[in-house]
């Protein structure tokens, strides 16, 4: 007998299931990649800050000792090494009044700049998936290391980083701690560079070709110190991820490299002309706006609810791939999918929980297809699914392949009183159409494929059926 959403089982879990069943990560242990953001990320806190009585409790409370015994020695390695490096360098290296002018302007500059991009931070770390989000921060610490003497850009790493974590809103205080520790070995290594060219001189500034030379050496250095201490932690934290995801995005990357110059530029002009800083934070503002295009536009590409294409990026992808089909002479399949029955599974679990169930589905179908397949949120419980080089002797076979995958699969969401529930037997219908057979226009292929769903919702339903060819 066919089963659907109808009389899908719905049992307590209690003890059955391991947490790590859970469709999107067992929310009370951390989600892969989790350090990930250590170094550039905007963390912000759990908490507004802690009375010293509950400092404790706090700290037995970080999910950093929820990680395996690795991570945590290598957090804490890093960690011990920057205090050590930081207090040995205290010790030995003196600050002079003069320099006091200049840290004072940079810890004003960081505060102006660090409050006017909170919330495009707070944006872009929850637009950014892979937890890995790059922004502006070595700015300060590189003009710091090229304009006053170390234990003041220690200094001005951890007003930085506190204020973060202070007025970020929701974060991890060892993320911020870790982030500063890199910060402090990073620009302990630019200042070694630096000084090749004027040994216990501050402020560095670089004369001619050579100070050139020395000035991208230090950003360089700088750089790959904080870079390798993130990967390290990355692949610490997540030994799975495969290495080709680790090396640096490109864009991620270009940020750096603008913090960095720019980093140079406030140096100089803090040296020179420290009254003219403020027209390089114009600059600065403006970079910050630019750092949110990219999520936009990921934005207008994905259904925020399932993380697949959105019905007008499916379209605009689907109209080259059709383009490049024809030119070709290749066949290209197109797949309609509903849920079935779910407006009744709404009405019994909830929106909250049938959207859970939307999101399982979706990564069912991103896990059934290749990755060159293009697969979008339609409407409501619909997916579309466009598939190259797929014709009329393979697609019902893929589609009746995702139809089988989806009935196994098995949903934990939330039940009744916060009880996890598990899901299974969900069925959906699939109408199937090919070009050229069914038409060489994504809106015909669309509208056969839909002509074949209801096809299939009107043969019963948990059913694929093909589209039937235009009369010629
Ligand atoms: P059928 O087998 O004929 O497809 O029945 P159905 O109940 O699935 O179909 P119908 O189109 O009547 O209802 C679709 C339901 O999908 C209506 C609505 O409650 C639900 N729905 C649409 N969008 C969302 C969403 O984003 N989240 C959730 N949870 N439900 C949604
Ligand atoms: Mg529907
Ligand atoms: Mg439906």
């Amino acid at each position: 007998m066919t089963k659907s959403l109808l009389d899908v089982a719905l049992r307590s879990e209690d003890d059955k299931e391991s947490p790590t069943d859970y469709p999107e990560g067992d929310r009370s242990t951390s989600l892969p990649g989790d350090l990930v953001s250590v170094s550039h990320g905007f963390d912000g806190f759990e908490c507004l800050v802690p009375g010293r009585s509950l400092m404790a409790a706090h700290l037995r409370r970080w999910k950093l000792w929820r990680e395996r015994k690795v991570v945590i020695a290598y957090v804490l390695a890093v960690d011990i090494a920057a205090v050590a490096l930081a207090a040995g360098m205290i010790a030995a290296i003196p600050v002079r009044s003069g320099d006091l002018f200049r840290f004072g302007l940079l810890l004003a500059g960081a505060a102006v700049h660090r409050e006017a991009v909170r919330r495009i931070e707070s944006l872009r770390e929850r637009a950014t998936s892979n937890g890995l989000l790059t922004d502006l921060t070595s700015l300060w610490i590189f003009a710091a290391a090229l304009s006053v003497p170390l234990p003041l850009v220690f200094a001005v790493a951890v007003v930085v980083y506190l204020h973060s974590w202070y007025r970020g809103g929701s974060g991890r205080l060892y993320r911020k701690l870790f982030s500063g520790a890199t910060t402090v070995l990073a620009s302990t290594a630019a200042v070694a560079v630096l000084q090749l060219l004027q040994p216990a001189g501050y402020p560095i500034i670089p004369h001619g070709p050579p100070g050139l030379a020395v000035l991208i050496g230090a950003g360089v250095v700088y750089w790959l110190v904080n870079y390798a201490l993130v990967v390290g932690a990355v692949r610490i934290s997540d030994p799975l991820q495969p290495a080709r995801q680790v090396p640096p995005d490109s864009g991620e990357q270009v940020v750096v490299a603008a913090s960095l110059g720019l980093g140079a530029a406030l140096a100089l002009m803090l040296t020179w002309e420290p009254w003219l800083t403020p027209v390089l934070m114009i600059t600065v503002f403006a970079l910050h706006r630019a750092l949110l295009l990219p999520h936009f536009q990921q934005a207008a590409r994905t259904d925020s609810k399932t993380g697949l294409l959105t019905v007008g990026f499916w379209r605009e992808a689907a109209g080259r791939e059709l383009e490049r089909a024809r030119r070709l002479a290749d066949p290209l399949g197109v797949l309609m999918l509903d849920l079935d029955h779910f407006k009744s599974f709404n009405d019994r679990m909830g929106h909250l929980v049938g959207d859970q169930l939307l999101r399982a589905v979706a990564d069912e179908l991103r896990c059934q297809t290749r990755p060159y397949d293009l697969v979008g949120r339609f409407g409501g419980e619909e997916f579309v699914i466009l598939l190259p080089g797929v014709g009329t002797a393979q697609v019902e076979h893929i589609a009746d392949r995702i139809r089988e995958c989806i009935r196994r699969l098995r949903v934990l969401v939330d039940g009744p009183l916060d009880r996890p529930v598990t899901v299974d037997g969900i069925s959906v219908s699939i109408g199937a159409a090919v070009r050229p057979n069914d038409g060489d226009e994504i809106d015909q292929l669309l509208l056969a494929a839909d002509g074949a769903l209801m096809a299939a919702k009107a043969a019963g339903r948990d059913r694929v059926r093909l589209a039937t060819p235009a009369p010629l």
